[in-house]
C-alpha cells in the first residue's frame, strides 16, 4: 500500500478521563532539543477547538513544532492554556505569529498542557513534529497555508546526524518546507519511550511504529 502520512507528526496524549467537571490537571512540557526562539502561532485544532502552535527554532532551517491541544471549547479552559505558557501571550493574540528570541535549553518547561473540559469525542495531546524550512521561505509564509506544507513519506529522509542533519544544518538543495516524523531523529531513549508506549492509529487500531503512515481509514500503513 502507498504510503501517504498526512497527520505530520506524533499526538502525545494525555490521560483526561478521570477527571470532574472543571477539575484541571497540569501536564508539565519541556523542550525535546536546544533552541534559540520560539515561534507560537494560535489556530483551530483539527476539531475546531483553540489550540497554540509552539516551534521551537534549533537553527536556521529546524524546527520543533508542539502544538497545545487541549480540546476543549471551554472559554475558561482554554484561557487557563494560553496563561500557562513559557512566554506571555499577548491579549490580541498570535494568529498570524508571535516571535520570542530566547535560548531554550533541552529539557527546558516551554508550557504546561491544560486537561480540562475536554469535547466528546476528542483527546488532549501534543502534536509533535519536526520541521525543515526551506530557505526559500519564511516561516510566516510557510505557516500562511500550513496544510499546504509538505509531509514526508517516510522516505528520502535528511540524515539522522552529521552534516545537513538537524544538528548539523545545511540546505537540503531541492527540498520545500516540509515536516518529518521526530520518531526517527530522537535519541535511542526517546525512541525506548515510545516503543513501549501503547500507539494507535487515528481509527484506534494498535500500530507497531510511533507516525502511522497511512492511519486514516485505521490501517496502521507501513513502517519505514
Ligand atoms: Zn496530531
Amino acid at each position: 500500500m502507498e504510503k501517504t502520512e498526512t497527520h505530520s507528526g506524533i499526538d502525545l496524549a494525555a490521560r483526561y478521563d478521570d477527571l470532574e467537571v472543571d477539575q484541571a490537571r497540569h501536564v508539565r512540557i519541556v523542550a525535546p532539543a536546544a533552541g534559540i526562539g520560539l515561534h507560537v502561532y494560535e489556530m483551530p485544532s483539527g476539531m475546531g477547538a483553540d489550540s497554540i502552535l509552539v516551534l521551537i527554532q534549533m537553527n536556521d532551517y529546524w524546527f520543533l513544532p508542539m502544538t497545545f491541544e487541549p480540546q476543549s471549547t471551554d472559554a475558561a479552559t482554554n484561557a487557563l492554556q494560553r496563561a500557562s505558557m513559557a512566554v506571555d501571550l499577548p491579549d490580541l493574540g498570535c494568529s498570524a505569529g508571535c516571535y520570542f528570541p530566547m535560548q531554550i535549553a533541552k529539557g527546558e518547561w516551554i508550557g504546561d498542557l491544560i486537561v480540562r473540559n475536554v469535547m466528546p469525542d476528542a483527546y488532549p495531546h501534543i502534536h509533535y513534529s519536526l520541521l525543515y524550512k526551506s530557505p526559500d521561505q519564511t516561516l510566516e509564509d510557510a505557516f500562511a497555508n500550513n496544510l499546504e506544507i509538505a509531509r514526508n513519506q517516510g522516505t528520502g529522509m535528511p540524515p539522522t546526524s552529521g552534516l545537513g542533519s538537524p544538528v548539523s544544518p545545511t540546505e537540503l538543495a531541492g527540498t520545500p518546507t516540509t515536516f518529518y516524523c521526530p520518531y526517527e531523529y530522537s535519541s535511542a531513549a526517546a525512541k525506548t519511550i515510545m516503543d513501549n508506549t501503547v500507539m494507535l492509529s487515528v481509527g484506534g487500531a494498535v500500530c507497531s511504529c510511533a507516525c502511522a503512515y497511512n492511519s486514516e481509514a485505521g490501517d496502521c500503513g507501513v513502517c519505514p
